[in-house]
């Protein structure tokens, strides 16, 4: 491809309204555009790479016998009404004005339709059923440019089995493909949810990437790969010991002491030694919970322990159950449930709100001043804390969701009625599995994982061309004849090459290759042809070869690989 005749539109300057790394190089470097937020259009470079990354998913579903489908993205509303999922995607969900169309946020729906009408008996299973198709999710804040779009290209895949047995095998291939898929991308990614050992555990996988851009924060051991979402992850912390003596309890007067902070500074004492305490209303029951110094309450951990609906309890409730404001309750004389994190189990000599405005209690033991306290992990986890499976420390971070695993089981199917027929010729749900990739999302972690300051640094597999060849005088006869040449030679030789034949200046054509990040460089100029040589340049290594021109043909051949 000659770049005198391809639309690149480069762009020097860092664009407005981008502030993630993979944004601003997807613009400068011409591959998308904007159309409105959270649309984008893919120009011939980008989708060069959206081909190719769609391509190596397409190979590792149909190696492990996936059937690619292509289903409408604009659907019936009526069938999502069955399976209740118009109010479960709520405002995500796009309607088509003055018809009861809906445009599909995913495909379960769709597929159970077929299957309903097609997969009738026990022989016509099991099935895996793909598609790299369009979605449409109406995102609030569509930002961080194809990483959260409202249309974006997903593969999802469907597996449909006879019991939960033959699921947990599909759900296994899955498992092994989307390893392969992303390994095959070049991408640095780690799994949350993963189940150790037998499949079957969780039900469900999460594939993903760090990245400062991500809007899920999750704690990962880099040493035994332990990972989990913030809001379930677990840690390894020292208990703080009790102390010998109990003191007894006395009362202080703490006129305007209203945080764990203002506390600690007017009795100059270690927050480790407070007990904070947070009131919650669990399906109208008072429940109190205690956490040390400032630690915050996991809600979701609160939420799983409690069950039915749990939330804070509004400022004019507590001081009616309490006696007191937020800044001052505490457990001694509190009536209701009593739940303290495990941090604090069997702690002594703490301090905590007296449920009377302007006061707190010194000299507390939660054994003998609380004894129906119930010590429960409530925490979130925090970078340092000690993995839960092995003696690494835990990091914190940021990340970003590249795809999902998922045994649905007979949620749909129910729905939706689609049932078969067993050896006995009894009916029974079709046993569902889902599994999503995210492909335009590769694309930007990829780049999030593999750049420089000077733009994008491709691999292989992902290149839009192999080689970026660069003439460097347009004006100079021997130089264009030359480069032609190579190119025509190359690209016989079955390599895709972008081929800069633009009438600009060499710094100018440096710049953009390295922005566009093909793998390899080849620069044509009048002084090394001279000495019938070229230089290549790879753009990972920036390392800069003095090639022989008559051996250019197997040194690319060595290099692309
Ligand atoms: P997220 O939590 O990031 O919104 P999700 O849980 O909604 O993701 P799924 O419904 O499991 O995602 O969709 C499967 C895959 O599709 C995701 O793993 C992700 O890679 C991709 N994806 C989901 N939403 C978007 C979006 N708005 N833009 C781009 N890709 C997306
Ligand atoms: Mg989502």
């Amino acid at each position: 491809m000659k770049l005198s005749k391809y639309f690149v539109p480069t762009l020097k300057e860092v664009p407005a309204d981008a502030t993630v790394t993979s944004h601003i190089l997807m613009l400068r470097s011409g591959m998308i555009r904007m159309v409105s937020a959270g649309i984008y259009s893919f120009l011939p470079l980008g989708y060069r790479v959206l081909q190719k990354v769609s391509q190596i998913i397409r190979e590792e579903m149909n190696a492990i016998g996936g059937q690619e489908f292509h289903l409408p993205a604009l659907s019936p509303k009526e069938i999502w009404e069955e399976t209740g999922r118009v109010e479960a995607f709520g405002d995500i969900l796009f309607h088509i004005k003055n018809r009861e169309y809906v445009l599909a946020p995913t495909h379960e729906e769709i597929i159970t339709f077929h299957a309903k009408n097609v997969v009738k008996s026990y022989k016509d299973m099991p099935q895996i059923w793909y598609q790299i198709q369009t979605k449409f999710r109406n995102e609030p804040r569509p930002r961080s440019g194809v990483i959260r779009g409202r249309q974006f290209l997903m593969k999802d895949a469907y597996t449909l089995d006879v019991s939960y047995e033959a699921l947990d095998v599909a759900y296994g291939l899955h498992d092994k493909a989307y390893r392969k898929i992303f390994d095959r991308c070049g991408l640095d990614y780690f799994v949350v949810g993963a189940s150790s050992g037998a499949m079957g555990g969780t039900g469900s996988e999460e594939f993903m990437v760090r990245s400062d851009a991500g809007e899920d924060t999750v704690a990962h051991c880099s040493s035994c790969g332990y990972a989990a979402n913030v809001e379930v992850a677990e840690s390894k912390v020292k208990p703080i010991e009790r102390e010998k003596e109990s003191k007894s309890t006395y009362e202080i007067s703490t006129p305007n002491v209203k945080s764990i902070d203002e506390l600690c500074k007017f009795l100059i004492i270690d927050e480790s030694i407070c007990a904070k305490s947070r009131v919650y209303i669990n399906d109208g029951k008072v429940v109190l919970i205690l956490m040390q110094g400032n630690d915050e309450v996991n809600e979701s951990k609160l939420t799983k322990l409690l069950g039915g609906n749990v939330r804070p309890g509004h400022p004019e409730e507590l001081l009616e159950i309490t006696g007191a404001d937020a800044g001052s309750i505490g457990p001694i004389g509190f009536k209701g449930r009593i739940i303290a994190d495990l941090k604090l189990k069997d702690r002594n000599n703490l301090f905590s709100g007296a449920n009377k405005n302007d006061y707190h209690i010194g000299g507390i033991d939660f054994k003998r001043d609380v004894p129906s306290i119930e010590y429960v992990d409530l925490r979130f986890v925090k970078s340092g804390e000690g993995c839960p499976n092995c003696n690494n420390k835990l990091e914190v971070f940021t990340a970003i969701e590249l795809g999902h695993i998922f045994k649905l089981g007979t949620k749909y199917s129910e729905a939706l009625k689609a049932l078969y027929l067993d050896e006995k010729g009894e009916e029974h749900p079709i046993v569902m599995g889902s599994y999503g990739i995210g492909v335009e999302r590769i694309i930007a972690c990829y780049i999030e994982q593999n750049h420089d300051e000077k733009g994008i640094i491709w691999n292989k597999a992902l290149t839009p061309f192999d080689i970026h060849l660069i003439a460097l005088n347009m004006k100079n006869e021997t130089v264009v004849s030359s480069a032609e040449g190579i190119y025509n030679e190359l690209k016989n030789a079955g390599y895709e090459i972008l081929f800069d034949d633009r009438d600009a200046a060499a710094g100018f054509k440096f710049n953009d290759a390295d922005l566009l990040g093909m793998p390899i460089q080849i620069v044509i100029g009048e002084k090394k042809l001279k000495e019938n040589k070229c230089e290549i340049k790879i753009r990972k290594t920036g390392e800069r070869l003095d090639v022989e021109l008559k051996s250019l043909m197997s040194k690319v051949k060595e290099l692309v690989l």
